[in-house]
């Protein structure tokens, strides 16, 4: 596939392979760009910013509408990309497509309502007969960097409400999974003018960088790693920054829980999609009055799960992305089973696949929960009750989202009130994300909020403008 720079689709004769993670066949190729083409793409950009701005809140809204009729249309297309570019189960790939349907519908929507305010000036020493009133304008150019685990959906959140307020943008998304992202910006550019929608593919630190260096770009809106994210707030300079970066997120189990609930919440969140999502359930924080009936329920689900290929409609568990994250998953686990605690099921790598795993008897500076590990596993740590549950939860550099299951109102808004994480969902796991909701995390999770109407606040400015009627 090529890259889109200008409305031009651009090939090179340096490419890259995209293989499926779960065979290690080709599925596709993409140029390996360099920082000539993201300076093009820049150029582009820029240079679209007053055509785009001439189109009305109307015609935007109805473009955004338009393209998601046309991804609903295409969805067993992008639904099958999805699985074969990451290894993600077709029915989980199948609910991405869904989702990234409603999130243009939220931007369309969203759209229409970009509203500026009155300021009442003579409230202020001198503002006597002056009349103030606020615009949101756009901020001009675009950067938005995504990473492999949600191809389609991740780049939407970043490109609608960049395109909803009226700004031109440049997507670079992972050379893990790259041929969503360009099928996506394909469709788009066609209801933008030229240069509004670019995408150009190449490696992250050469033109990832040079995208978030650049002076001509006035936001980077960015998901993945801590590292990488660290990286882009040193080198952004003086544009505004979105990172949504890695989680680490707790499910905490009290003695009072609904059992079988809470191992339902834990087991849909610790293995949608292998464990790769940001707010998969990494740590099972579990009171020790009722650790060995949890332990015992939830390994009985794990071992039902399907692993396998997934592109069969009842595959549970995929691959994961590449064969050194299996590794990874592979060794965290052996070490933490070194280091005392308890295998229950699972704990083999196949190939890129790492059988869903439940570890018992985990510590809290173990390496498999001490920092962020994405993979199909279910480490339980064993407290006693909710003071100390809340001391483990909070234990971590991460702060994204968190999970308490308890039947006990005054606990549930303990651990809601104390634990220090951008969400946390009551009787829910983490795992929990509607569109239009604010999302993003505290701590090493990163910056600001996506979801629709905070993602376009942050993606616009604000401009006064003054009357005098003296
Ligand atoms: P990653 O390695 O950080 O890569 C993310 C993106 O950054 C890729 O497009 C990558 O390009 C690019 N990149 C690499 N170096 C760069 C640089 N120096 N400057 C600018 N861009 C650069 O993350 P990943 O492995 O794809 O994704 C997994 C991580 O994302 C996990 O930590 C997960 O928790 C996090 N995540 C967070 C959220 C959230 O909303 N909070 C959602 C999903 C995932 P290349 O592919 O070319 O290296």
């Amino acid at each position: 596939m090529e890259m889109l720079i200008n409305g031009e689709l651009i090939d090179l004769d340096e490419k890259i392979d995209v293989l499926n993670p779960f065979n290690n066949d080709i599925v596709g190729t993409v140029p390996l760009g360099n920082s000539e083409h993201i300076k093009k793409a820049i150029n582009a950009a820029n240079d679209a910013k007053i055509d785009l701005n001439n189109m009305s809140s109307r015609k935007i809204s109805e473009a955004l509408y338009n393209i998601s009729n046309e991804i609903s249309e295409k969805s067993d297309d992008f639904s099958k990309l999805i699985t074969l570019e990451t290894g993600k189960p077709i029915s989980a790939a199948k609910d991405e497509v869904k989702r990234s349907v409603d999130t243009f519908k939220f931007a369309a929507e969203e759209s229409k309502r970009i509203y500026g305010e009155s300021i009442p000036l003579d409230a202020g020493i001198g503002g006597k007969g002056f009349l103030g009133f606020s615009i949101k304008i756009p901020l001009g150019v675009v950067g938005a960097i995504t990473p492999f685990n949600y191809p389609l959906n991740l780049a939407i959140h970043k490109l609608a409400p960049a395109l909803a307020a009226k700004n031109a943008v440049i997507l670079k998304p992972s050379l893990s999974a790259p041929l969503t992202a360009i099928k996506l910006s394909k469709i788009v550019a066609d209801y933008f003018p030229k240069g509004s929608m670019n995408v150009v593919t190449g490696r992250g630190s050469v033109i990832g960088d040079e995208l978030v260096s650049s002076d001509l770009v006035n936001k980077i809106s960015f998901t993945g790693g801590v590292e990488v994210g660290k990286r882009i707030s040193q080198k952004a300079g003086m544009k505004k920054i979105t990172l949504e970066l890695g989680g680490n997120d707790p499910l905490i189990v009290l003695g009072d829980a609904d059992l079988d609930e809470a191992v339902l919440g834990a087991v849909r969140g610790s293995y949608l999609n292998a464990g790769q999502v940001c707010i998969a359930v990494k740590r099972l924080i579990v009171d020790h009055n009722v650790a060995d009936e949890f332990a015992e329920k939830i390994t009985k689900k794990t071992l039902k799960l399907n692993v396998g290929d997934p592109l069969n409609p009842k595959t549970d568990v995929g691959p994961l992305i590449n064969v050194e994250a299996a590794s990874h998953v592979e060794n965290v686990v052996n070490d933490a089973i070194d280091k005392g605690s308890q295998l229950l099921c699972g704990g083999e790598r196949k190939g890129n696949i790492y059988m869903p795993t439940v570890l018992d008897y985990v510590k809290s500076e173990m390496p498999v929960v001490n920092s962020e590990t994405f993979g199909p596993i279910s480490p339980i740590i064993r407290v006693n009750g909710i003071e100390e549950a809340i001391k483990v939860a909070n234990d971590t550099q991460y702060g994204l989202q968190a999970g308490i299951y308890t039947e006990n109102i005054h606990h549930a808004l303990k651990a809601a009130k104390e634990i220090d994480a951008g969400s946390v969902m009551i009787n829910k796991q983490s795992t929990f994300r509607t569109d239009n909701m604010p999302f993003g995390g505290f701590k090493m999770s990163g910056l600001g909020k996506e979801g629709l109407k905070y993602a376009i606040e942050d993606m616009t400015r604000t401009k006064l403008i003054v009357l005098n009627t003296n």
